[in-house]
C-alpha cells in the first residue's frame, strides 16, 4: 500500500499537519478548494486576524516554524476595557508578561504554513480542488477543479479532513450509520471594522492589549495588526430590535456608534464604507461523533469540532489536534484505525469542553467583564495563583497559557468558580477577602496539578 496520504483543505490546520506528516516521510497531497492565497488577492477567510497562545505555539515549536511565525505577532498582555464614556480598564491575563497571547494575521499565517509545507518535497498542495464526497468502501475521494470542472478520483493509504466547519467529508459522514452530529448558531452574528495606523504606523490604540467594548447583549473587540491597524469585530445580533437586521442607514449606524462606542467611532474613518461592504459571519458550534471511518478518512480541526471564537482557542485547538495525532501516529503507526481512535479518545472529550467554554466566554466578555464582581473575582483570582501555586490556577491560565487538558481546566474551574463565589459574599473589596477560609476551601476541594 502506498504511503501517500490525502488531505483536503490546505487551511491552517491542513497546512500545519502536512508538515508533521512529511517529518515522519509520508507523500502528502493536499487539495484545497480555493485559489493560492499568495498569488491571488483573496481573504484568507474568516477573521483577519488571530490570537495564538500556548497550545498553537507548542505545535509550530514541534514543526520548527515557532520564531517565524513570532516575527509577525503582537503580544497581547491583557484585556482593555472601554467604557461608554472613554474611561479604561486594563486587565492582565496572566500573572507576568510571559502569559500573553499573541495577535497574528490569519492570511499571513496560513501562507508560511503553506511555503514550509511546500519545502518538504514530498508535500504537494493542489489549489482550486474542491472535494465532493468521498467513497467510505473503496476510500476514493471525488474532487472537482474550480476552474475547468473536471471531476477527478484521488485514493491513498488514507484521508484526513481538514476542509473546515462545513466539511465535505463530514456531509458524506451523515450519511452512513450511526453518526452523532450537531451544530448550533449564536444568535450573534459578526463583521469586521477597521482602526487604520496613525501617522508613520502608529497605534492609535494601546498596542499590546485586545481590547474589549462590552456592551451587556452585543460588544465591539479590536486586535492590533503589524502594521499599527487594528481589526476590530462587532458581534451583534443577527435578528430583532437591536440587531445587524435593524441596522439599516448610515445615520442609524452612526447615531449607534456614537452612543455605544463613542472612542472607538473617532477613530473609524471608513467605518461606513466597512459596515455597508463586510458582510455578516455566523458563529457556529459543530459536534459529531465519531471522528473516523475506519482506516479511510478522519476529522480533524474546524471539521470535527467548529467552536464561536470568544476564548480565541478554534485554531489552537486544531494545531493541538496535529500534536495528538502526530502523537498517536507515533504510538500505533501505521494501523490507521487504532490511531484514528485513539486520537479520537483523547481529543473528542477535550473538544467539547472548550466549544462549551467558548460559548460561556462570550457572556463573560460581553456582559461580565465590566462588572466589580467579576473585577474583584480576577483579583482574588491572581491572589490564590500566588499563594497557591499549581494548585489554584485560574481557568483562563488553564486554557490559554497550559497544555493542560481542556476538559480538566473545565472541571477545575467549576470547583474554582464555586470556591470564588464563596469567598465574595458580602465582600466588595480585595483586602476583605478571608484568606484563612480561602485555604481552606482550596485544601477541601482542589489537589495539586
Ligand atoms: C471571527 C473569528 C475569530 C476567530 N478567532 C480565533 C482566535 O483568536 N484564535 C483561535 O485559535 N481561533 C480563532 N478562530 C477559529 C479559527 O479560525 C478556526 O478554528 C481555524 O481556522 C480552524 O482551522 P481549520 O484548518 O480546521 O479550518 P479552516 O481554517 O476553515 O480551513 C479549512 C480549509 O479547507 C478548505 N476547504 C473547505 N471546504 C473544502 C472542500 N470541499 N474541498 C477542498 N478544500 C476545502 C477551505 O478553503 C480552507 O482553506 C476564529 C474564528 C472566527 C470565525
Amino acid at each position: 500500500m502506498s504511503d501517500k496520504i490525502i488531505l483536503i483543505g490546505a487551511g491552517l490546520a491542513g497546512s500545519l499537519l502536512s508538515v508533521y506528516l512529511a517529518k515522519k516521510g509520508y507523500q502528502v497531497e493536499l487539495f484545497e478548494r480555493r485559489p493560492d492565497m499568495r498569488k491571488t488577492n483573496i481573504g484568507a477567510g474568516r477573521s483577519i486576524n488571530l490570537a495564538l497562545s500556548t497550545r498553537g505555539i507548542h505545535a509550530l515549536k514541534e514543526v520548527g516554524l515557532y520564531e517565524e511565525i513570532m516575527k509577525i505577532a503582537i503580544p497581547m498582555k491583557g484585556r482593555m476595557i472601554h467604557n461608554r464614556n472613554g474611561d479604561m480598564q486594563f486587565q492582565p491575563y496572566g500573572k507576568n508578561d510571559s502569559e500573553v497571547i499573541n495577535a497574528v494575521s490569519r492570511g499571513d499565517l496560513n501562507m508560511r504554513l503553506m511555503d514550509l509545507a511546500e519545502k518538504n518535497k514530498n508535500v504537494t498542495i493542489h489549489f482550486n480542488e474542491r472535494c465532493t464526497g468521498m467513497n467510505f468502501s473503496t476510500g476514493e475521494v471525488h474532487l472537482t477543479n474550480e476552474v475547468s470542472s473536471e471531476s477527478h478520483i484521488e485514493k491513498g493509504r488514507t484521508v484526513i479532513g481538514t476542509d473546515g466547519s462545513a466539511s465535505a467529508i463530514r456531509m458524506d459522514m451523515l450519511k452512513i450509520g450511526r453518526f452523532s452530529f450537531s451544530q448550533s448558531y449564536l444568535e450573534h452574528g459578526y463583521k469586521e471594522l477597521t482602526i487604520p495606523a496613525g501617522d508613520n504606523g502608529d497605534f492609535l490604540l494601546e498596542k499590546n492589549a485586545l481590547h474589549i467594548w462590552p456592551r451587556k447583549t452585543y460588544m465591539l473587540i479590536a486586535l492590533p495588526n503589524i502594521d499599527g491597524s487594528f481589526t476590530c469585530t462587532l458581534f451583534y445580533p443577527m435578528e430583532g430590535e437591536n440587531s445587524f437586521e435593524a441596522l439599516k442607514t448610515e445615520s442609524q449606524l452612526l447615531a449607534f456608534f456614537q452612543k455605544e462606542f463613542p472612542d472607538a467611532l473617532a477613530l473609524m474613518p471608513t467605518l461606513r464604507e466597512d459596515y455597508f461592504t463586510n458582510p455578516v459571519g455566523t458563529l457556529i458550534t459543530v459536534k459529531c461523533s465519531p471522528w473516523y471511518v475506519e482506516d479511510k478518512v478522519v476529522l480533524l480541526g474546524d471539521a470535527a469540532h467548529a467552536m464561536v471564537p470568544f476564548y480565541g482557542q478554534g485554531m489552537n485547538c486544531a494545531f493541538e489536534d496535529c500534536t495528538y495525532l502526530n502523537g498517536c501516529i507515533e504510538s500505533f503507526g501505521p494501523n490507521w484505525e487504532t490511531v484514528f481512535k485513539e486520537y479520537e479518545k483523547l481529543r473528542k472529550v477535550n473538544a467539547n469542553a472548550i466549544a462549551d467554554l467558548a460559548v460561556e466566554n462570550f457572556y463573560e466578555m460581553r456582559d461580565k467583564v465590566s462588572d466589580p464582581l467579576f473585577v474583584l473575582k480576577k483579583k482574588i483570582e491572581h491572589v490564590l495563583e500566588e499563594k497557591f501555586p499549581g494548585i489554584f490556577i485560574p481557568k483562563y491560565t488553564m486554557v490559554s497559557f497550559m497544555r493542560v487538558p481542556y476538559a480538566t481546566a473545565m472541571q477545575r474551574g467549576l470547583v474554582q468558580d464555586f470556591i470564588l463565589n464563596e469567598l465574595t459574599i458580602g465582600i466588595e473589596r480585595m483586602d476583605e477577602v478571608d484568606l484563612i477560609k480561602a485555604e481552606q476551601l482550596i485544601r477541601d476541594n482542589l489537589t495539586p496539578m
